[in-house]
């Protein structure tokens, strides 16, 4: 038996982290810029109004005031996105609106709410300005060749705006991962249809599919598959060629149809016993698609709470891998339990709790249904108590490490 340590640093050394690509822009949210990235543009690129106004010479309006306004013949109008082609002397001045380039010569803008507003002839204007005033610098906010996000670094609205507005549209990181969600059992039957005798609502393939999208994936589900061979090898094998990582559930045990390991075996998946409740049978391989492209598979088992607690132990880490987020693992934080706990010897046990606290600290209360069949349990849980392998019994008030599973796990 491996630990669960043991299994995570086997599949994140496996799956390793892929070259980066340009990203475009609008899919780059969430993503981190594998390379340091530098704008080619001055911001502003150009000195421009920061105003609705006129472009002058300051020294024209010394003197100017309400009751004492100076007039100024207007040499032409600057909109923004024009190119200016006149001067502007001392004693004249320009109509001009935010954002667009100051005419040469002019070193200051009067608001229009300074002046009459005249939009032709001449304008007159009752106040002074100081020189500079109102006009954006060429590069006073960053210059050509400075670097606007730095390798390693995770895209948000800003920092991707910042990239649009120094001339890039795409950024170099490794893309979103598409994962496939493949449940199997004879039993299932998708949300909201009819149960037969026997049969029960397939839960995990929207639980793996919103897990996968909240770890930075992209995600879809396949119809779950009856549990014999032929089936389950045909759906896996279309699914390889949209799939960058396969996530299956069920048929991973010791049961008559236990079909997944059956099938992979011998295909290129090792099937192993992990040192942790819940989730001790996984399966980890690859499978090999069209052109030779190889897929991560994981072989989760289908107790909905075991395949849960192992998406989160091990395929969230290495879709983080893939996407090269660090630390690929959530942050333990120590919470103080609320009632006594008893996790099997050799295990290491990933028990459901709900966490709460403030800046005093947090306390953990271990769910009622600790069995891997507690579906509601599990909704109502937001953490997992992290149990070592040496310990099995944990009384009230005992320190535990725990994962808190709606928090963001990187930095
Ligand atoms: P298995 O690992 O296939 O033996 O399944 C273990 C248990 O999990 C059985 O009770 C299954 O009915 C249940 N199960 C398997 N797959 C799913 C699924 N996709 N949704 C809900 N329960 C499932
Ligand atoms: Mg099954």
């Amino acid at each position: 038996m491996r630990t669960a340590a043991e299994h995570l640093a086997a599949v994140l050394d496996a799956v390793g982290t892929p070259a980066p690509v340009p990203v475009p822009l609008t899919g780059a949210l969430g993503l981190v810029a594998a390379e340091d990235v530098r704008s080619r543009v001055d911001l502003p690129r150009f000195d421009n109004s920061a105003m609705d106004g006129y472009a002058v010479v300051a020294a024209s309006l010394e003197g100017a005031a309400p009751g004492r306004p100076v007039p100024l013949p207007l040499m032409g109008e600057v909109a923004a996105g024009q190119d200016p082609e006149f001067v502007v002397r001392p004693g004249t001045a320009a109509r001009i609106m935010t954002g667009a380039r100051l005419p040469d010569g002019a070193d200051a803008v009067i608001p229009v709410e300074e002046t009459d507003g005249a939009a032709v002839g001449t304008v007159s204007c009752a106040a002074p300005v100081a020189s500079g005033q109102f006009v954006r610098r060429r590069g006073e906010d960053l210059a050509a060749g400075s670097l606007v996000v730095s390798r390693g670094q995770r895209l948000g609205p800003r920092s991707l705006a910042l990239l649009a507005a120094s001339g890039h549209a795409a950024v170099p990181a490794r893309p979103r991962p598409h994962v496939v969600v493949l449940s199997t059992g004879s039993e299932l039957v998708p949300p909201g249809e009819p149960l037969g005798p026997g049969q029960i609502h397939d839960s995990n393939s929207v639980m793996l599919w919103a897990a996968a999208v909240s770890a930075g994936a992209t995600a879809d589900v396949r119809p779950a598959v009856a549990d014999t061979e032929a089936d389950l090898l045909a759906t896996l094998d279309a699914a390889l060629e949209q799939a960058d990582v396969i996530v299956s559930t069920g048929g991973v045990s010791m049961g008559a149809y236990d079909v997944v390991k059956a099938a992979l075996r011998d295909g290129g998946v090792d099937f192993v016993s992990v040192a942790m409740q819940p989730g001790k049978p996984q399966g980890f391989g690859f499978r090999t698609a069209a052109g030779g492209r190889r897929v991560p598979i994981f072989a989760l088992p289908g107790n909905p709470v075991s395949a849960y607690v192992s998406f989160e132990v091990f395929v969230r880490p290495a879709l983080r891998r893939l996407l090269g987020l660090t630390p690929e693992c959530r942050p333990v934080h120590s919470a103080a339990l609320t009632a006594p706990l008893r996790s099997p010897e050799g295990r290491r046990q990933y028990a459901r709790a709900v966490v709460t606290g403030d800046a005093a600290g947090l306390l953990a209360e271990p769910v009622q249904g600790q069995g891997s069949h507690f579906v509601a349990d599990l909704a109502r849980a937001n953490a997992l108590v992290v149990v070592p392998e040496g310990t099995t019994h944990l009384a009230a008030g005992a320190p535990v490490d725990v994962l808190l599973l709606d928090e963001e796990g990187g930095p």
